[in-house]
């Protein structure tokens, strides 16, 4: 690989690096073609290293980029956002050229790459991938844990009983449904509703972030804990550090409690009204 071209694949991880893009997947094998585009970016960031032609391999992905700074509370530690690692298979950047970073991706584009997925082990047993839904330039997005056995039947986010309080609580700040986009940190239902775990999480959150950097909302909402950890590195509980606003780049991101967890403990609803009412404001510009 000549220098030019090693200096290029740098500033394209680096870019992809600052989206918050860190896990890489091979999209087709021997698939050697240049991305359309690569040629005439301009590298974003200074190359001085030279780096080791197998650094380019996704295998050992340059140093992460710390994106995330808490704004609230001012005591919390700078959360660093879970770092993605590749699949254990390296590949040659070559085989799986990403889309062009000069102009944002559209949603169709990443629902088309994302497939009829079976990257992770939570394929076989799902119905529907439940990609997302809403207004694709909404300024809000939810993002919540997984899809559940309605969601998996009707392939769409947050239709059963929590969606149905995610919509009461939308309804009561004056939000309507279709102006926001709503997503999970995995697509496919886990068995049981069980928790995602990290592998599954790790494969699938990178179309997340994808999907963010299409949408470019001015505020993101996690809804629990598993969202809040992924998005925001929150190791700290959610009843802890709800309602603050935490920064994703440079969206503001705010993780409140998940609606399911209010359905078990109705006297918590009162939490999720209050940070509703935090959204309001922010949207609203007060
Ligand atoms: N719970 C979630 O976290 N996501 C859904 O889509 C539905 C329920």
């Amino acid at each position: 690989m000549d220098d030019s071209t090693r200096k290029e694949l740098t500033a394209w991880l680096e870019f992809y690096h600052e989206l918050g893009i860190e896990g890489f997947y091979r999209r087709e094998l021997g698939n050697a073609v240049m991305p359309a585009g690569l040629k005439a970016m301009p590298p974003r960031v200074a190359v001085s290293a030279e780096p080791d032609p197998s650094s380019l391999r996704v295998a050992a992905p340059p140093v992460p980029v710390r994106l995330i700074t808490p704004t609230k509370p001012a005591a919390t530690a700078i959360p660093s956002r879970a770092v993605i690692p590749p699949p254990a298979s390296a590949f040659n950047l070559f085989e799986t050229p990403p889309t062009t970073p000069s102009g944002p991706e559209s949603l169709e584009q990443i629902r088309h790459d994302l497939g009829d997925c079976h990257r992770c082990k939570l394929a076989p047993t799902r119905k529907t991938i439940v990609f997302g839904d809403g207004n694709p330039h909404a300024e809000l997005v939810f993002i919540g844990e997984g899809p559940g056995a309605d969601e998996d039947e009707q392939g769409l986010p947050f239709v059963g009983r929590a969606g149905k309080l995610l919509n009461k609580m939308m309804q009561m700040v004056g939000l309507k449904r279709e102006d926001v986009y709503i997503c999970n940190i995995v697509k496919c239902r886990p068995p049981g509703n069980r928790t995602p775990e990290t592998d599954e999480i790790e494969t699938c959150s990178p179309f997340l972030y994808r999907q963010i950097a299409a949408i470019k909302p001015r505020l993101i909402c996690c809804l629990g804990a598993p969202a809040a950890r992924t998005v925001l590195g929150i190791k700290e509980g959610i009843t802890k550090v709800h309602g603050h606003f935490y920064n994703f780049g440079s969206i503001k991101a705010m993780p409140t409690v998940h609606p399911a967890y209010v359905l078990r403990n109705m006297r918590e609803e009162k939490i999720l009204i209050g940070d509703f009412e935090k959204i309001r404001d922010f949207l609203k510009g007060l």
